[in-house]
């Protein structure tokens, strides 16, 4: 059949190489040690599956307003007042399926064909794509180890023309397992006053946030940031709910009802059921979060130490998120095991097949010299994995 061109031009998941050939190992029964995760490992708190399950048996079962219930909404309302002190109206909110959605939906309903979205690196996988989808170009901003991987006011400035419709901003970051402070946000959005520049700020794992670090709303930064500002966040990350696909998205009236019409033809709503229990979540979920917060600490700062003894390996100590993302350039060029490793891939693929532990490569996010380890599995298996790391750089 044919195919689209929208279709094609859309590349299978560069992080799946390796993720997919780690699962055939596994069913060929190699014992697999995966860094590769992009979800939390803990299950739902029983409390949220509970409401689900109540929702279910009390006839929760069908349609909602396309933009989500109404008790869902105000949920999300007090949860920005509460937490990041963002005052939003109802109508100033969608729930969507999952933040991805949220993300795409986002931008199919705010930009144009030819317009620029300025886009940091390390970036999520998903963002590139969304934007091409959409018509629009991103405009990919190299960032530097020395400045923690964050785009400086100075780059912003530079990157600014009269194509430029929006800076996507994603913090605590995928795969970077770093933070933005408030002031290094303040500085951006000083750049952005007196331009008409949507922000997209993808706050999806905003709990997630390490040592002294704070985490600030974008939007919450000034009335300026405020206006121009589409805060994403969603449940998946911070209640280990990535299944339950619901995310949100607050903003400009006017934006969110655009929204609103794409999602009444694409999706209708998020399931309803679902919804019904976010709401218990959202209410409810304080200290069921903090206590994988605290595990997730834990285990990254002795991922990142383990990692930093390891010669050639640099490593950020993570401030959020649930990833290490450490610079192994020292190895790239190297022939390793037979294997020679001349690029993140490479790296990423002999590590595998020789040592059987799954890291993801940081060439997909823009960032060449890196990989992605993820920390959403137990200290045994970081230990392990890392044992197996450090005995394979050295042969
Ligand atoms: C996981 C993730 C999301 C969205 O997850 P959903 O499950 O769709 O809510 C969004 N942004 C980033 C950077 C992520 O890592």
């Amino acid at each position: 059949m044919k195919v689209s061109r929208k279709a094609q031009a859309v590349p299978p998941s560069a992080t799946m190489a390796v993720t997919s050939r780690a699962k055939e190992m596994k069913a060929d029964g190699v014992d697999v040690v995966s860094f590769a995760a992009g979800e939390p490992d803990f299950d739902t708190p029983e409390f949220i599956k509970a409401a689900a399950v109540e929702a279910l048996k009390g006839g929760q079962t069908k349609y909602t307003p396309a933009a989500g219930i109404k008790e869902l909404k105000s949920a999300v309302a007090e949860k920005l007042k509460k937490d990041n002190n963002l005052t939003y109206s109802p109508e100033q909110i969608i729930i969507n399926i999952g933040a991805k959605h949220s993300v795409y939906e986002s931008i199919q309903a705010t930009l144009d064909e030819g317009d620029e979205v300025i886009l940091p690196t390390p970036y999520w996988v998903t963002y590139p794509e969304a934007i091409k989808l959409a018509g629009a170009v991103p405009k990919i901003v190299q960032t530097s180890r020395d400045n923690g991987y964050k785009i400086t006011p100075g780059q912003l400035k530079a990157s600014i023309n009269d194509k430029t419709a929006m800076l996507l901003l994603n913090s605590p970051n995928n795969p970077g397992g770093f933070c933005y402070t408030p002031q290094e946000l303040a500085s951006l959005a000083e750049v952005l006053e007196g331009t008409d520049i949507t922000v997209l700020s993808d706050e999806i794992y905003e709990k997630l946030v390490y040592g002294k670090t704070r985490f600030v709303s974008f939007a919450s930064l000034s009335e300026d940031a405020y206006n121009r500002t589409l805060t994403i966040n969603g449940l998946s990350k911070a209640f280990a709910m990535t299944g339950w696909r619901l995310g949100y998205t607050a903003g400009p009236v006017e934006a969110i009802k655009a929204m609103g019409r794409l999602q009444s033809h694409m999706t209708q709503g998020a399931v309803t059921f679902a919804q019904v229990a976010a709401v218990v979540a959202l209410r409810k979920g304080d200290e069921a979060i903090e206590k994988m917060r605290l595990e997730f600490e834990k285990r990254g700062s002795y991922m990142c130490e383990r990692l930093n003894s390891i010669e050639g390996v640099i490593c950020d100590e993570p401030t959020g998120a649930f990833y290490c993302f450490p610079d192994v350039s020292a190895h790239i060029g190297r022939t390793i095991g037979g294997a020679k490793v001349d690029t993140s891939l490479d790296f990423a693929q002999a590590l595998l097949e020789q040592a059987n532990v799954a890291v993801v490569p940081g060439a997909p996010f823009g960032c060449p010299n890196n990989v992605r380890l993820s920390f959403a599995c137990s200290l045994e298996q970081i230990t392990k994995g890392l044992d197996r790391i450090e005995k394979w750089l050295k042969t």
